[in-house]
This record gives structure tokens, C-alpha cells and sequence, in this order.
């Protein structure tokens, strides 16, 4: 099944209590296509300025990454972001943010791109999220949203307007406590259904996710490590490697999407063991399956309820 990500493309710079990156490679839409493309191929919408290395982009190629809707503005500079971790590595502050391309970035969805069954909407502005949606002729069968807590202090009514269209919302726990005023993530969760979505992610970092639907609430663990090297891009390679999981096996069912999130947390737990990219892009068919063996393991058990 065909799956459309849009996200940004970026240089980042990361601090964290236990080391300092250059400008390396990062943006959402770039992680969740090192992800998602190890399970199906991807149709990527993004924008990038003249400084981005060309090499990076003929290494998504490769993989099958499709980049006819990724433009290249020559004179301009691609997106910056830099932040810095915190003791516990769950949490972090955002140093400094440079639009560049993106402050004016108009995405055009090409004709190749119509019919696509499956949207993931990776960080961005909402209003370009939107716009994305709207220039698809057909509704896709599954819209999944991520966004932060930069779009909620910027381009609140742009955010709500987006987050009615979708069928996913994924945010981390203190974005959905930012969103709803909610402390609880039960009750934060519940408010956000009421916004449009069906069914809402909340991402806990190193305590894993929570998937919520009706009633139901799936739990699903993150992988404990003995080292967390650099968080970076963890939630988006978590959105990647749940909508491919989803696109691949061509099923939405509640059940599967309970598969797609462990999916999401095995991948997410690779992206962390190094700075950037670098974990996903030497990772193997082999590497994925032992990681979701060790997920199995973790929380599988055996109870006598009766006793
Ligand atoms: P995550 O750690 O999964 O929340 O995502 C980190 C990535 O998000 C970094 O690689 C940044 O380049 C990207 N990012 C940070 N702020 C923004 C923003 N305002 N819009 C789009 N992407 C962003």
C-alpha cells in the first residue's frame, strides 16, 4: 500500500548531558522515512534549501524513497533546530529554531502521489499538514498527525483546524497535557477525541506508549537500555514504524494498530542508541527482528486469574 510522509527535512545540533553534536542531518519527515522505508515504500513531501547534501537525499532514494515532492530551494537554507536533554533524557529544551525554507514552504502534491492509502502527517506547520489533505482527491483509508508543542504556542486555531481532519493524533505525554489542560493522560486523551480524531498515541519516552480507543487502552513498553546515546527523532521514528507497520499488512483494525505501536517502539528504541540517523541507517532485516523478539519477550506472561 502506498504511503505518503511529510515532514521536515533539517539540520540539527543536540546537547545532551553526556555529549554535543555538529550540525548533523535530522527532521522529522527524514527519520520517519529512514524508518517507514524498511517496510514499504514512501512518497515524501518536504523542502529543503541549497546547503542540504545531495548525498543524503540520493541515500533515501536508495532505499525507496520517493523524492518528487521534496523541493530544493537553492538559495535558501534548510530548517534548523537545536536542543538540549535534560538529566533524564525524557525531556529537553528547544534551544533554537530557524524556519528558513520552511516558513514560506507551500507543498504541492504531485500527480504520482493521488490515491495513496496511507498519510503520515510528521511534524510541520498544521496549516501545511492541512494543506496536504486537502490536495488529495481521494480521503485517505488512515491520516495519522504528530505535532509539538511549538505549533500549540504559535498556531493554535491552525492546529485544531488540522487535528478534526485526522484519524490518529500522536503527541507526547506533556504536549497532551499542554493541548487538553488535562493532567490525566486518560482524561487528556478523551478530550482530544473529542477534537476529531478516532483514535489518540500519547508517547512516554523511556516509559513507552499508550494507544486509546473507545474504551480500550493498549500499553505498549519501551525497550529499557542500558544507554539512551541521543532522543532525538525517537517520536517520529516511532510514527514511522507505526504507519508502515499499518501500510505494509493493509489493516486498520484495532488489532493491528496494537502491533504497530510495538512496531513503532522497537524502531524507536534503535534511533536512540546513537546521534541523528545514524542507528537507522545501518540497521537490518535481521537487527528488526530480533528487537521485536525482545519486545515479545518483555512483556509476555502467564496468570492464573481464577486462583
Ligand atoms: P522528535 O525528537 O521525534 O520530537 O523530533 C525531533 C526532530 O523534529 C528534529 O530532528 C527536528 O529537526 C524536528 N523539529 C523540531 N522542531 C520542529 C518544528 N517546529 N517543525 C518541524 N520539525 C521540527
Amino acid at each position: 500500500m502506498s504511503l505518503i510522509v511529510v515532514g521536515s527535512m533539517a539540520f540539527d545540533a543536540i546537547e545532551t548531558p553526556f555529549g554535543k553534536s555538529d550540525k548533523i542531518i535530522g527532521g522529522a519527515g527524514t527519520y520517519i522515512a529512514w524508518c517507514a522505508s524498511n517496510f514499504t515504500p514512501v512518497k515524501q513531501i518536504s523542502v529543503v534549501g541549497g546547503d542540504f547534501p545531495q548525498s543524503e537525499l540520493d541515500a533515501l532514494a536508495a532505499r525507496g524513497v520517493d523524492l518528487e515532492a521534496v523541493e530544493i530551494k537553492k538559495d535558501e537554507k534548510t530548517f534548523f533546530w537545536s536542543g538540549r536533554y535534560h538529566m533524564d533524557m525524557n525531556t529537553r529544551d528547544t534551544l533554537d529554531t530557524q524556519l528558513n525554507v520552511l516558513a514560506d514552504f507551500k507543498p504541492v502534491v504531485p500527480e504520482s502521489y493521488q490515491g495513496s492509502e496511507f498519510l503520515m502527517l510528521g511534524n510541520l506547520a498544521p496549516a501545511v499538514q492541512r494543506s496536504v489533505i486537502e490536495q488529495l482527491k481521494v480521503r485517505p483509508k488512515l491520516i495519522v498527525m504528530d505535532t509539538m508543542n511549538f505549533w500549540m504556542e504559535i498556531a493554535l486555531d491552525d492546529l485544531l483546524a488540522t487535528i478534526k481532519l485526522v484519524d490518529v493524533l500522536m503527541v507526547n505525554d506533556s504536549e497532551a497535557r499542554q493541548l487538553t489542560g488535562e493532567y490525566s493522560l486518560v482524561k487528556a486523551a478523551a478530550k482530544i477525541r473529542t477534537m476529531g480524531p478516532k483514535y489518540v498515541i500519547i508517547k512516554k519516552g523511556e516509559h513507552g506508549a499508550l494507544l486509546f480507543y473507545n474504551e480500550s487502552i493498549f500499553v505498549a513498553p519501551a525497550l529499557p537500555l542500558e544507554e539512551v546515546f541521543d532522543p532525538t527523532g525517537a517520536g517520529d521514528t516511532f510514527a514511522g514504524g507505526f504507519i508502515a507497520h499499518l501500510a505494509k499488512t493493509n489493516d486498520i483494525s484495532f488489532a493491528n494498530m496494537k502491533r504497530a505501536i510495538i512496531m513503532g517502539s522497537a524502531m524507536a528504541s534503535f534511533c536512540v542508541e546513537k546521534f541523528g540517523t545514524q542507528r537507522l541507517v545501518e540497521l537490518t532485516k535481521t537487527d528488526i527482528a530480533e528487537r521485536l523478539h525482545q519486545f515479545v519477550q518483555l512483556s509476555t506472561f502467564d496468570i492464573d486469574i481464577e486462583k
